[in-house]
């Protein structure tokens, strides 16, 4: 057995058998600790290298514009799908207020909107949490 070398773990543990050196326990946050650790010390020993360090920066900027044009690809998936189901929406209502108006006889908005409310509020004491497929 073994103390866990993450000071916010800090728990006992058994080294695996094929890494009796293991300093970290297997827990995400500990390997993760871990990586950051190995990746600060290899930062360390490294920045003093310039040929490095130029190459760094550059890495760093690459993962930087990935990011961002990763967040705006997501961001316009989202638009897309916000404007979708505004049209959606709007074509539900139109099917609705159409089907209230052939079934009921009903020729004008106040008369379909007032047959809708009622719909609206017999459905909801039926299903008060809605219908689950
Ligand atoms: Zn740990």
């Amino acid at each position: 057995m073994k103390r866990c070398a993450n000071p916010h773990c800090n728990c006992l543990f058994t080294p695996s058998k094929y890494n009796p050196a293991q300093k970290f326990c297997g827990s995400d946050e500990c390997k993760r600790f871990r990586d950051a650790q190995r990746q600060d010390r290899h930062y360390q020993e490294n920045i003093g290298n310039q040929e490095w360090a130029q190459q760094h920066l550059e890495r760093k900027k690459q993962e930087r514009e990935r990011r961002v044009e990763k967040q705006r690809r997501r961001d316009n998936g989202h638009e897309l799908f916000a404007e979708q189901s505004a049209g959606l929406n709007k074509a539900l209502m139109q099917l609705v207020a159409g089907i209230v108006s052939l079934i009921s006889g009903a020729q004008d908005v106040e008369s379909v909107e007032s047959i809708l409310h009622q719909c609206w509020r017999t459905g909801s004491e039926f299903y008060p949490d809605g219908i689950r497929p």
